[in-house]
Parts: C-alpha cells; sequence; structure tokens
C-alpha cells in the first residue's frame, strides 16, 4: 500500500518501509492506513496461502517489523491452547530470530514492535533480544481496545452485532456471560498510533497503553442499548456457557509512561467508542434486512 499520489515522505531520505504481521486484523488494518498516511511503504502478512500466490520477500528490507499476529481470544486459548502457544510465542520468537539474523547479515537496522498484553512469553523473549542483541525491540501492553472492525466473538462488537440487528427485527435476544466484568476499553485507531510512537524513541522500551477509565460490560449495555432508544434488559439473556475458566473481574491500565514518554494520549472516550460502534452495526445490520 501507498499513499494515493501524495509523496509526504522527504525526498532526500528513502522512503521507510514497515512488515505488519496480522496485516488484515483490527489493529493491521488501522496501522496500516496510519503508516500508509505518514508516507510508509507497508507489507503485511496474512494467514491463508491457498489461492494466493506469495511472491518471495527476500528483497523487501522493512525499516520496522509490528508483530500483531496472533491468536487473541481469550476463550479460544482455553479451547486450542497448544496452537495459542505455537502463534503467540513460538511465532514471535521465529520472527525476533529473523530480524537479528537479517541485522547480522545486512547490518541494517530494524525495529521491532510486539503485540504483548497477556500474551508473557512473547513478552519475555522481546525483552531478551533488547537485552542480549541490542535489538531495537519493544513490548507494547494494549488493554483492551474495540472499534467497528473488532472481531465479532469478542464482548462489545457481539453486543452492538446483536443490538444492530435487535433494532431492525432481525433477532430478539442475546446471549451472554458475566456481565459484571469491567474492562478499561480504548478505540484501536487510537493505540496504533503508540504503537508507532513506541519505534520512534532514542531508546527501545515496554508501554502500558490505556484509557484508565474501567466500565462494566453492564454498562456498555446501557450505553448501546440507550443510544437506540431500547432497554437491554428486554432482550440480553445469561448464559452460561460464555462464562470463562478463570475470568479476571477488572482491568484497569495505567498508561502514565506512554503519556509522559509518548506524548500519547487516547482521543476517543467510552461513550464516543460505543455510539460509533453502534452507528456503523446499525448501518450493517440495515444492509441484512434488505437482502
Ligand atoms: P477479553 O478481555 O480479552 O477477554 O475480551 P472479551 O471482549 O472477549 O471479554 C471482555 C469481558 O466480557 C470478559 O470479562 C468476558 O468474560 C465478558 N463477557 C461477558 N459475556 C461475554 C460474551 O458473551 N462473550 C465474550 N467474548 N465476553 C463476554
Amino acid at each position: 500500500a501507498t499513499p494515493n499520489g501524495n509523496d509526504s515522505h522527504i525526498a532526500s531520505e528513502p522512503r521507510k518501509v514497515a512488515l505488519v504481521t496480522g496485516i488484515t486484523g483490527q489493529d493491521g488494518s488501522y496501522l496500516t492506513e496510519f503508516l500508509v498516511g505518514k508516507g510508509y511503504e507497508v507489507h503485511g502478512l496474512i494467514r491463508r496461502s491457498s489461492n494466493y500466490n506469495t511472491q518471495r520477500i527476500n528483497h523487501i528490507y522493512p525499516d520496522e517489523v509490528y508483530n500483531l499476529a496472533a491468536q487473541s481470544h481469550v476463550a479460544v486459548s482455553f479451547e486450542i491452547p497448544d496452537y495459542t502457544a505455537d502463534v503467540v510465542a513460538t511465532g514471535a520468537l521465529r520472527l525476533l530470530e529473523a530480524v537479528r539474523s537479517h541485522m547480522a547479515d545486512n547490518g541494517r537496522t530494524v525495529k521491532y514492535y510486539q503485540a504483548g498484553s497477556s500474551e508473557m512469553l512473547a513478552h519475555w523473549y522481546t525483552v531478551n533480544y533488547r537485552e542480549a542483541y541490542g535489538l531495537y525491540a519493544c513490548n507494547g501492553i494494549l488493554f483492551n481496545h474495540e472499534s467497528p472492525r473488532r472481531g465479532e466473538n469478542f464482548v462489545t462488537r457481539k453486543i452492538t452485532r446483536a443490538l444492530g440487528r435487535i433494532k431492525v427485527g432481525l433477532q430478539t435476544k442475546l446471549f451472554l456471560g458475566n456481565i459484571q466484568a469491567s474492562r478499561d476499553w480504548g478505540f484501536a485507531g487510537d493505540y496504533v498510533e503508540a504503537m508507532w510512537l513506541m519505534l520512534q524513541q532514542e531508546k527501545p522500551d515496554d508501554y502500558v497503553v490505556a484509557t484508565e477509565e474501567s466500565h462494566t460490560v453492564e454498562e456498555f449495555l446501557e450505553v448501546s442499548f440507550g443510544y437506540l432508544g431500547l432497554n437491554w434488559k428486554d432482550h440480553v439473556e445469561i448464559d452460561k456457557r460464555y462464562f470463562r475458566p478463570t475470568e479476571v473481574d477488572n482491568l484497569k491500565g495505567d498508561a502514565s509512561k506512554a503519556k509522559e514518554m509518548l506524548k500519547w494520549k487516547p482521543k476517543v472516550g467510552f461513550e464516543k467508542l460505543v455510539k460509533m460502534m453502534v452507528d456503523e452495526d446499525l448501518e450493517t445490520a440495515k444492509r441484512e434486512k434488505v437482502l
């Protein structure tokens, strides 16, 4: 992807090249738009390769690698733990090793961003490569970040998808698990900017990215259903299937380091995020109704 006829990089400097794993995911798509807007040439990796003639990528010398590829759903990690570990932990290790040996062979600096969070094994690999090999490698520990592009099995998107369909009369019920759980929910579009900022500092480090505000799933229901003039209690039913074997009841991040060092702060607050997601899923539901 390249900017639309808009050569925003400085003429004397070669255009920066970034490699993004997980480019088709929520964060990958926002990050790519953001980097293209900054004049980067962006290359991405996707999972499926059938019917897809992947070209050799030996000629690509990215300046920055963003490892966003993951099995990121908590409930799914209980169902397929070995696959999750392979992708999240070993996948990160393979990429770090590729970056390290590429730098040893070519003498070029490549900066590495690891989507961290609770994937702690990948986290320590990143720290280890930074300390042992002097790699410019950073962990972003991002609290929950949502958007209209969030996967539909995450609770926020599950709610707004169902709400849109309820509003236009395509369904009546929504089944949820623990609605007393609370999360620090930010907007994915804001969070990819923090990823980029981490790679633009003098020294590599790890950062927590969060809004520092926590809301329960129930509050998400109140705001979203209320926004469309509905009462969530008329539609939501609790289903044991959606409770987790182990649950983190409350999550609230402290992003003071990112705020101070990166001069980063979230632009989209809770209500705005909820409304953005509801608006888009209402439009989707209207289109579904016509079909
Ligand atoms: P997580 O924080 O990475 O697990 O993100 P999720 O969006 O999957 O879950 C956020 C919270 O919503 C967790 O505390 C879940 O237990 C809770 N939750 C309640 N009902 C549901 C549900 O039906 N689906 C999901 N995915 N989460 C639910």
